[in-house]
């Protein structure tokens, strides 16, 4: 029977859309790998796959280039909201007799617990993460929303601040230009459609002990109604991790939750690497809904994927073979040096 790798490695991604000011880019791939840096110093310390993922994710969340927490895309009425959500699949601990009846019987989902907490429409928390966290370990819950999610931020020690301290000079100013759009055009634009949407962030990693967590992280579309939640709330849609790997998406959420893509790509693993599974199943989110988004992946193995159908998607790795990378992927670009490292 095939073992977990205690090679920890991880994938992160800071969202698929539109290319966005090219003036921009050296600072996202900067922001970029600081984050993956936290993780893998985490990692490397011999530390979580959910601290690294949480540390990855709050730094970005932290970077007002990207689209969560500061600098999150604003609603239409010009206000902020943020979705996130975290899931971990951590080996049981097991006794000689029961390894040997799960071996016997080969369910590798048996000996794993999950784990997940989502925050959804949440408006005064600087790191939403941090708050679907608390959801995941202080709660009986999975998603808890708006109001409520905020008083346990409250109970939870996670920091509140005003929903304007969130709001970015450059946020507003795409928040115009899309009022402006929509007003140029007579329908008016479906919410979630711009072409300029871009920057929210998610992290998976493995650790040394086989544990894998997956995290996201959101402001979710320019111009999205009051109360519109997307897939970065919503465990397998935005998240997902089990015994096989973890998943973080990015892109159309109602696309992403209409395929449940995280789960369904995490279901292609088993014909095929991370790259692999990536790529068939952003194929399948454009086929079945004409959406874009893209994934980042990773395997019990530690081994590494994505694969996207917008223009760009920002992506960086860490592992022990390959040290830290970036790529700015172009459209339709797939990949993840691991997985090509490790013939997927
Ligand atoms: N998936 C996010 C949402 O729909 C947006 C994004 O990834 O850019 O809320």
């Amino acid at each position: 029977m095939e073992q977990a790798r205690t090679m920890p490695a991880l994938i992160a991604h800071g969202g698929a859309g539109g290319r966005g000011p090219a003036a921009e880019r050296p600072e996202r791939r900067r922001g970029m790998l600081a984050a993956v840096a936290a993780g893998a110093e985490i990692l490397r310390g011999g530390g979580s796959a959910l601290d690294a993922v949480i540390a990855i994710v709050r730094s970005l969340e932290d970077h007002p280039l990207f689209n969560a927490g500061l600098g999150s895309l604003l609603t239409v009425d010009g206000s902020v909201e943020m979705d996130a959500s975290i899931m971990v699949a951590a080996p049981r601990p097991q006794s000689p007799p029961r390894a040997a009846a799960g071996a016997a019987c080969g369910s590798a989902a048996r000996r794993v617990e999950l784990r997940a907490g989502a925050v959804a429409a949440v408006t005064r928390v600087r790191n939403p993460i941090l708050l679907a966290r608390a959801v995941m370990d202080l709660t009986p819950h999975v998603l808890i929303a708006g109001a409520g999610a905020e008083r346990l931020a409250r109970r939870a020690g996670v920091p509140l601040c005003r929903p304007d301290d969130l709001v970015t000079p450059r946020a507003r100013a795409r928040w115009r230009a899309a009022l402006e759009r929509r007003a140029e055009t007579s329908a008016g634009a479906e919410p979630g459609d711009g072409s300029g949407r871009y920057g929210t962030v998610g992290a998976v990693a493995l650790d040394a002990h086989g544990v894998l967590a997956a995290a996201t992280s959101t402001g979710g579309v320019s111009g999205k109604l009051h109360g519109r939640i997307g897939d970065s709330a919503i465990i397998g849609a935005g998240t997902f991790a089990d015994a096989r790997g973890a998943a973080s998406a990015t892109g159309q959420g109602e696309a992403i939750m209409k395929v449940s893509l995280c789960r369904e790509a995490i279901a292609m693993l088993g014909r095929g690497g991370p790259r692999n599974a990536a790529e068939r199943a952003i194929a399948q989110l454009a086929a079945m809904t004409g959406g874009q988004a893209g994934i980042v992946m990773i395997d019990r193995r530690g081994r590494l994927g994505f694969a996207h159908n917008a223009e760009v998607m920002d992506v960086a790795t860490f592992d022990a073979a390959g040290g830290f990378e970036y790529r700015w992927a172009s459209a339709l670009r797939r990949g993840g040096r691991g997985a090509a490292a490790n013939g997927a």
